[in-house]
């Protein structure tokens, strides 16, 4: 049994921390309509009090935290002891393992609080879109947690090539549609316009915001906004208290960045408690968006049915390559950590595909586990930074954020290792 008592009794919110004001999210000039208006109807309430909260700590629910520990946290604090030893580092690497969580990653840890804060205000059904079917996946469950329906609709060509993350959505209790579809008045123009169109998540979520508009549902979000990183502090929280209980003092924090919330999750609380010394955000270098993008007000959603924030973007019009981190094509940084990088209290690093698959293998070949692609960017980044202890002398605690496993992306690490071998 886990001690549960590790589970936090609240989420940290950076924003009354950061070294500047955090810009507020605004409407477009001369919008048509206003977004802000439009947030307000389709986000639990509480949700989004929680978006625009200055408070530093905020209680979690009793009911959630139940639930947090329904799917196993504290998710497990791992000493990569073979890793280190394979490296010849005498830097000490941690993974907090987000992997351990039913659906294979982070997401289901604001899954959770959002689902229930719908469920609290009496809504029986809620809605959103997925690309490649980890959020889905992740709300599915959320949603049958509370008894509560759920409809996801899943850009089309993921649902074609993905049909396994379609069938445990279902196995959830999930409606999975696959967008476009002829269920709202967005996806019928779509289809109209050409009838085999393979979707997008902009065409996606479009259509998962009219539908919880048209039925009076509500429409939980993935990743971004603020109240999502608060949520995902548990993962930080909890890596604080696990440290200590091992004595240890962490120096280096790393993580994966596709919208921020697995990173701003992990790395803000030890920010706020001012622990460690470095913090890296890694994205992938085909999507490149900490060395190129501009800091401005963009909307966070291709279809611009959000806000805009300001943030790091590459702008919500760019089509990113198809590289299998299907969670690290998103145009944007989450406002708090395009900040916190610009005032470079948080380094960044980019690596491309090849990079990350060996340290993938390396991290196969001597811990076992299958990281997500996602993962392997923030893997890449542990395996340099060990090497640089290494070259130093340095007895440095590298701590990641292992924000998810990739057994179900089996089938794109054997597309990489037919298109660039397998590295021995
Ligand atoms: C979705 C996802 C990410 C990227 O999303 P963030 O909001 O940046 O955390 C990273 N890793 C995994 C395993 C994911 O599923």
């Amino acid at each position: 049994m886990v001690n549960t008592d590790l589970i936090p009794k609240y989420w940290y919110n950076i924003v009354p921390d950061l070294p500047k004001p955090l810009p507020p999210p605004r409407d477009p000039p001369d919008a048509e309509f206003s977004r802000i208006e439009l947030l307000k109807k389709i986000l639990p309430k509480e949700v989004l009090r929680q978006q625009f909260t200055i408070e530093r700590f905020i209680k979690i629910p009793e009911e959630v935290r139940d639930r947090y520990a329904a799917i196993g946290r504290p998710t497990p604090l791992i000493r990569a002891k073979r890793l280190e030893e394979y490296l010849g580092t005498p830097a000490k690497i941690y993974f907090k393992y987000e992997g351990a969580t039913p659906t294979g990653s982070h997401k289901i840890n604001t899954a959770i609080p959002q689902a229930y804060f719908a469920y609290k205000e009496g809504v029986e059904h809620v809605v959103t879109e997925t690309g490649a079917g980890q959020w889905g996946t992740a709300v599915a469950l959320a949603a049958s947690m509370y008894n509560m329906e759920s409809t996801i609709f899943m850009v089309k060509v993921s649902y074609e090539q993905k049909p396994m993350r379609k069938t445990i959505m279902e196995l959830y209790g999930g409606n999975v549609y696959p967008s476009p579809t002829d269920l709202t008045e967005f996806g019928r123009k779509v289809l109209k316009e050409n009838p085999n169109h393979p979707g997008s998540l902009g065409i996606a979520m479009s259509e998962a915001i009219e539908y919880a508009l048209t039925y009076g549902y509500r429409y939980l979000v993935g990743s971004v906004l603020d109240v999502v990183l608060l949520h995902q502090s548990v993962i930080g929280m909890e890596a604080i208290a696990q440290l200590e209980e091992l004595g240890e003092e962490p120096d280096v924090l790393i993580g994966c960045v596709g919208g921020g919330s697995n990173f701003g999750g992990f790395v803000y609380p030890f920010i706020g408690a001012k622990k460690g010394k470095k913090y890296i955000a890694v994205g992938a270098a085909e999507v490149p968006k900490f060395s190129t993008g501009k800091y401005e007000y963009d909307f966070p959603d291709s279809a611009g049915l959000l806000p805009l924030v300001k943030m790091i973007t590459l702008g919500k019009d760019y089509v990113p390559p198809s590289i299998y981190a299907g969670g690290l094509r998103y145009h944007g940084v989450a406002p708090s950590l395009s900040l916190l990088v610009r005032e470079k209290i948080i380094e960044w690093r980019e690596y491309g595909e090849e990079d990350i698959f060996e340290a993938a293998q390396l991290v196969m070949k001597t811990q076992g586990i299958v990281p997500a692609p996602e993962t392997s960017h923030a893997l890449r980044a542990v395996i340099d930074e060990a090497l640089e202890a290494k070259k130093k002398n340095e007895k440095k605690v590298i701590v990641v954020n292992f924000s998810g496993h990739g057994l179900l992306d089996l089938g794109n690490y054997e597309s990489i290792r037919k298109r660039i071998g397998s590295k021995k």
